[in-house]
């Protein structure tokens, strides 16, 4: 992606208004407007010490920025935001990672708005997170909505922080994942990443967190809402919104079935049987239920050492996802490769190729290239 496209997104932060428009140093960023966490004018480059600083010290503009260098596509960012995290790197781990996924509408944000305060009114410090691919293809994003969760933002112990966009999902979740690890070193201790519920992304988000929370509503049909076993086999944990008003009972009876249906299926997390409730995040009902469920899921994983053994594969399986992304990329930008595709699709086309020797010829051309060009 060029360096001015980058600059344009991923900066739709209502947190941090000094973070929209550009990158750090970046050619045709807009003036800044830091309000008054900054003075006015030109903002200075940072150096690595001064992200760092700004990180520890949890001064959020600086955090913001941060995660700006992460979010950057271009050569430069990338080393300067690597080594930060390499920095930092010690101070992360100290939080719950909460996953929360469901189909637009469902209540996500409402849910995170009311769980998120009534956290930071009890003194954690909770950082919001979004993986929502649909801005990486439509630039607009779903997830990204600037009047949501308002009252959260104000919130002093918040950081809330749209989806990344940029390049496949792949690319998505890198940067969000070096933001978590970001927002654990600023010392945010739950970190709420939210998704949309199509697809991928949920398979992407699960392989992040500890904790996996689906919101579903009543009578949205369960078609319609992803809600296929295969879904439910991710889930910790499922709450069922906006029981309330007429929908108080049956929504708390569809949380019965569910809790029903979850027992007859492979745990997500070994030595866990998922649950199901129901809350109303208008209410702010069943909502401190959510979180003593929480509480008890890591208490029982902590114990059982299914919490760390987790934490640790998941750095396993993002590393060898990130060689497959990575070699991926080079296969399909390799000269030798994109020569020779247009003539091979249509060898395909009309049977003069079988699949498995297309395969072959381009591998063997990508080899070739690139056992030519050692020394
Ligand atoms: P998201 O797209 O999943 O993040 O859903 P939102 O949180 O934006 O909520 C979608 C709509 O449902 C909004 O109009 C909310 O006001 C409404 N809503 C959210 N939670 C509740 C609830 O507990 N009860 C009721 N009655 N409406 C709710």
């Amino acid at each position: 992606m060029p360096e001015d496209q980058a600059s344009q997104e991923g900066f739709t932060t209502h947190v941090m208004d000094g973070v929209k428009g550009g990158h750090d140093g970046m050619k045709g960023s807009p003036p800044s407007r830091t309000g008054t966490r900054t003075p006015a004018g030109k903002r200075r480059n940072l150096t690595l010490e001064d992200y760092y600083q700004g990180v520890i010290n949890r001064d959020r503009t600086i955090i913001a920025r941060a995660i700006t260098l992460i979010e950057s596509n271009a050569p430069h960012h990338f080393e300067t935001a690597q080594e930060l995290l390499q920095k930092l790197l010690p101070l992360t781990g100290n939080s719950i990672r909460i996953g929360i996924s469901g189909v637009p509408g469902a209540g996500k944000s409402s849910i995170i708005e009311a769980l998120g305060t009534s956290l930071c009114s009890a003194d954690h410090r909770v950082a919001v997170l979004a993986v929502d691919p649909s801005s990486s293809i439509t630039k607009g994003s779903i997830l990204g909505d600037k009047t949501r969760m308002a009252e959260l933002a104000r919130m002093e112990n918040s950081f809330i922080r749209p989806s990344p966009s940029g390049g496949m999902l792949g690319g998505v979740a890198r940067k969000s994942r070096e933001t978590m690890l970001l927002c654990e070193a600023a010392g945010y201790d739950v970190i709420l990443i939210e998704t949309v519920g199509v697809g991928q992304n949920e398979i992407t988000v699960r392989s992040m967190v500890d904790f996996f929370l689906l919101v579903l509503i009543t009578g949205a049909g369960d078609e319609l809402q992803g809600m296929k076993k295969g879904v439910m086999e991710i889930c910790d944990a499922i709450v069922v919104n906006k029981a309330d008003g007429e929908n108080l009972i049956p929504a708390r009876s569809a949380a019965a079935d569910y809790t029903n249906m979850l027992h007859y299926l492979t745990p997500a997390t070994a030595g866990w049987t998922p649950r199901a409730l129901a809350c109303s995040a208008r209410d702010r009902t069943g909502i401190d239920d959510i979180w003593d469920l929480i509480q008890e899921f890591r208490r029982t994983t902590d114990s059982s050492g299914v919490f760390q053994e987790r934490r640790r594969l998941q750095v396993l399986e993002w590393v060898f996802n990130m060689v497959t992304e990575q070699l991926t990329e080079r296969f399909y930008s390799h000269d030798g490769v994109r020569r020779i595709i247009p003539s091979l699709k249509e060898d395909l086309m009309s049977d003069r190729i079988s699949p498995t020797m297309a395969v072959k010829k381009l591998l063997e051309v990508y080899d070739r290239v690139r056992i030519d060009r050692q020394p």
